[in-house]
């Protein structure tokens, strides 16, 4: 059986390869995730998610070197953020899709792990697309299972957000040592009052978007309620993230290859 690891190929496998496999691209952000959880907290879930679907379906896909930067400037008063410009992270990950297409691959995920990758990756795969004819799509890994997050949460609205309840289950079922929950304080910042402005990532968030400087929302960091976070539910949600990843990754796997026309 051959990895489902791109980096762990040597070329001829590369050139052998079924190029209908869908290739798994995680792009995540090093940044503050309260005073309970490392930058590190959306690589290590993106990845928990993309690796679980390589193991559930090897045959069917590759897992890429993640992307470990995001965009996040308004993220920059907590100390250790690194941020990237949307538009240079979308010419970056676009000159990845580019080299895949070169190489033959015909089917890519974008599989975003922190929020505010997704407007920037949904332009990445629609440039992909009309750049080079394959099929790119984007997904944030959350809206894949959000029906699922809400089977098992125990937060009220407002506690899925930013280091909240979702992430800080997943990080302690995967690394306890990572997690202190001891430092962990609540921060539901959800308005019942507003039709519109709602930043919980499983209850219908971002119907209408303001992105604020996260300092000026936050005195911790944190958006949610990690305070009811636990690992046995973290196991849960991210069986239900891979579950539902690897079932987008079939469809992507079955969709056809569709000839454009021109009606010049
Ligand atoms: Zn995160």
């Amino acid at each position: 059986m051959t990895t489902t690891d791109y980096a762990k190929l040597t070329w001829q496998e590369v050139r052998d390869i079924d190029k209908d496999r869908v290739v798994i691209l995680n792009v995540s952000a090093t940044e503050d995730h309260g005073p309970h959880m490392p930058l590190d907290t959306d690589t290590v879930l993106g990845m928990a998610v993309a690796n679980g679907v390589a193991a559930a379906a090897p045959e069917e896909v590759l897992v890429m070197p993640p992307v470990p930067y995001g965009f996040n400037e308004h993220h920059k008063d907590f100390p250790g953020v690194i941020w990237i410009g949307p538009e240079t992270l979308i010419a970056f990950v676009c000159d990845i899709t580019r080299s895949l297409a070169h190489h033959g691959f015909r089917r890519i995920l974008l599989l975003n792990s922190h929020g505010s990758n997704h407007p920037v990756l949904d332009l990445a795969a629609r440039k992909t697309v009309i750049e080079t004819g394959v099929i790119c799509v984007s997904a944030s890994y959350w809206n894949l299972c959000s029906e699922r997050i809400n089977e098992h949460r125990k937060s009220e609205t407002g506690g899925i957000a930013h280091a909240g309840e979702f992430e800080a289950a997943m990080y302690l079922h995967l690394h306890p040592e990572h997690v202190d929950l001891g430092k962990a304080a609540a921060q539901n910042l959800h308005d019942p009052d507003s039709r519109f402005f709602n930043l919980d990532l499983a209850r219908g968030g971002g119907r209408a978007m303001l992105m604020r400087w996260w300092s000026a929302v936050s005195p911790d960091g944190t958006m949610g309620d990690p305070t009811v976070a636990d690992a046995e539910t973290g196991r849960k949600f991210l069986e239900a993230a891979i579950e539902e990843t690897t079932a987008l990754v079939r469809e992507i796997r079955a969709l056809p290859i569709l000839e454009r026309v021109d009606h010049h």
